[in-house]
């Protein structure tokens, strides 16, 4: 059964923001955004049909969690649907329940979902009901520093201790020895607790210089199950994506369709809908589930251009009721589904890579973006005489490229990433420029040590 949606409402701001508007937009549905105090000169305030302001009184970023502010909002402004985004209430099951006790429609996955993988022990069990490999770990959360002494002691350090409710690559700690193991089972637990108002933790082998690879995927309300390919996320920093690549340069075909398999089966198991991400650690020929991401991600864009398939689009018209494979969104069937070349993502922040990546806050003075065939821009707050707030994530634009070729893309990527010119606030390009240039990424000879491990990007 489908239900029109005729208004969304997107609970979020920046890049995102103006995403889901766009595609709201081309699909004839009319905009809500919302926009705290700090916002209020925020250009996605400027690219919605409407703009209300939220959480008055409140801190910049509890503005974008007021539940009910946010539900009054959408119902005075008769929105029918609220896309979340990524980040903030995403992931909030209360949210979403509030949502659908207030008859809107809540673009994501069912709150259930939300449940189950908004915990990382959940979904870990989730994934071994589903037959899928996991990485050596404790059986659910633990609760003393015994348990992770003898669990280092059992399967050999490193091992890594993990908040339950962890995300954003925080709450996650590093153990090398068994002396390591007091101070950061205690660090691990109130880290935890700060950030996500929860300590609990669990414990993994800390696999050595793994590959991050994920797998897109989009559930239906018919029941069905569809992947979109891999993105090689391994180019990260403190856990952090900062470079991502679709399809992966360095995966075999067998090894590839083994991990897509698997996280169909997990997502079918489980009954899934809309996107979703589901997220491995790849290492010689074995690979393991890490989470489930049940929203849009930040990289999507790369899936987008690899398959022509419009993400955020068909997010919306599957919770209108529409099947994957009707007329509507014309999905095809999964063995029609083929990707074509390659497409990277470049982050562009307006962090200082030679402080440490601290974030800059102040007035872009001068804005000129690269662009030409193959380039995406997907951009917030970016243009001259923004002013850009310490509040928030310090995302300015995400640069996307796509050609024939691994190497065609990143040398588009190199081109444009040199011709920003972006004055009156720093920008992590110059950093971005070396690693998408080093020798060791256009090879694709790369997992997630090599930011860490390569000093010459620093300069
Ligand atoms: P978050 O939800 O914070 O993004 P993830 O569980 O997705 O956390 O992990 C983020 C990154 O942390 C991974 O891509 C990987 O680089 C690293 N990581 C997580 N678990 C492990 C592990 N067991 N061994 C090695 N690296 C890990």
């Amino acid at each position: 059964m489908s239900r029109r949606i005729n208004k969304v409402l997107v609970a979020n701001r920046g890049e995102i923001a103006i995403r889901v508007f766009r595609a709201c937009t081309e699909l004839n549905i009319r905009t809500v955004a919302i926009y705290s105090n700090e916002d209020t000169s925020s250009l996605h305030r400027y690219k919605a049909d409407e703009a209300y302001l939220v959480g008055e009184g409140k801190k910049p970023i509890d503005a974008y969690l007021d539940i009910e502010g946010i539900i009054e909002i959408a119902k005075n402004s008769d929105a029918d649907a609220i896309h979340p985004g990524y980040g903030f209430l995403s992931e909030n099951i209360h949210f979403a329940r509030r949502c659908e006790e207030e008859g809107i429609i809540f673009i994501g996955p069912k709150s259930e979902h939300l449940d189950m993988f908004g915990d990382k022990v959940k979904a870990r069990e989730q994934a071994i009901k589903a037959n899928i490999p996991v990485i050596p770990g404790s059986d659910g959360p633990v609760n003393s520093l015994e348990e992770v002494k003898s669990f280092g002691e059992k399967h050999g350090f490193p091992i890594i201790i993990k908040a339950s409710l962890g995300g954003g690559g925080r709450g996650m700690r590093i153990v090398n020895g068994i002396e390591e193991v007091e101070e950061a089972y205690s660090r691990a637990k109130s880290e935890a607790k700060a950030a996500f108002g929860n300590d609990e933790v669990y414990v993994e082998k800390y696999v050595n210089r793994p590959k991050h690879i994920e797998v897109q995927i989009f559930g239906d309300s018919a029941g069905n199950i569809v992947h979109l390919y891999e993105r090689d996320c391994s180019i990260q920093r403190r856990h952090q994506k900062v470079v991502e690549v679709a399809p992966s340069v360095s995966l075999s075909n067998e090894l590839r369709q083994d991990i897509c398999d698997a996280a169909v089966s997990l997502m079918k198991n489980v009954n899934y809908l809309n996107a979703g991400t589901v997220e491995f650690l790849v290492s010689g020929d074995n690979f393991y589930f890490i989470e489930v991401n049940p929203r849009v991600q930040v990289e999507h864009t790369i899936t987008e251009m690899i398959t022509g398939i419009d993400i955020v689009q068909t997010q919306i018209l599957v919770a209108e009721g529409y099947e994957l494979f009707g007329e509507k969104i014309g999905m095809p069937q999964q063995e029609d589904i083929i990707t074509h070349g390659f497409a990277i993502q470049s982050r562009v922040t307006t962090e200082d890579p030679l402080n440490n990546f601290m974030p800059d806050a102040g007035k872009i003075m001068a804005y000129r973006s690269g662009g030409g065939f193959g380039v995406r821009l997907d951009a917030g707050n970016a243009y001259q005489g923004s002013v850009i707030t310490p509040f928030y994530d310090s995302l300015l634009v995400k640069v996307t490229t796509h050609a024939h070729t691994f190497e065609q893309a990143a040398s588009k990527m190199i081109r444009n990433l040199h011709e920003f010119r972006i004055r009156g606030i720093k920008t992590n390009i110059p950093f971005l420029i070396n690693v998408v240039k080093h020798e060791k990424f256009i090879n694709g000879d790369y997992d997630t040590s090599f930011i860490d491990e390569t000093p010459e990007l620093f300069i």
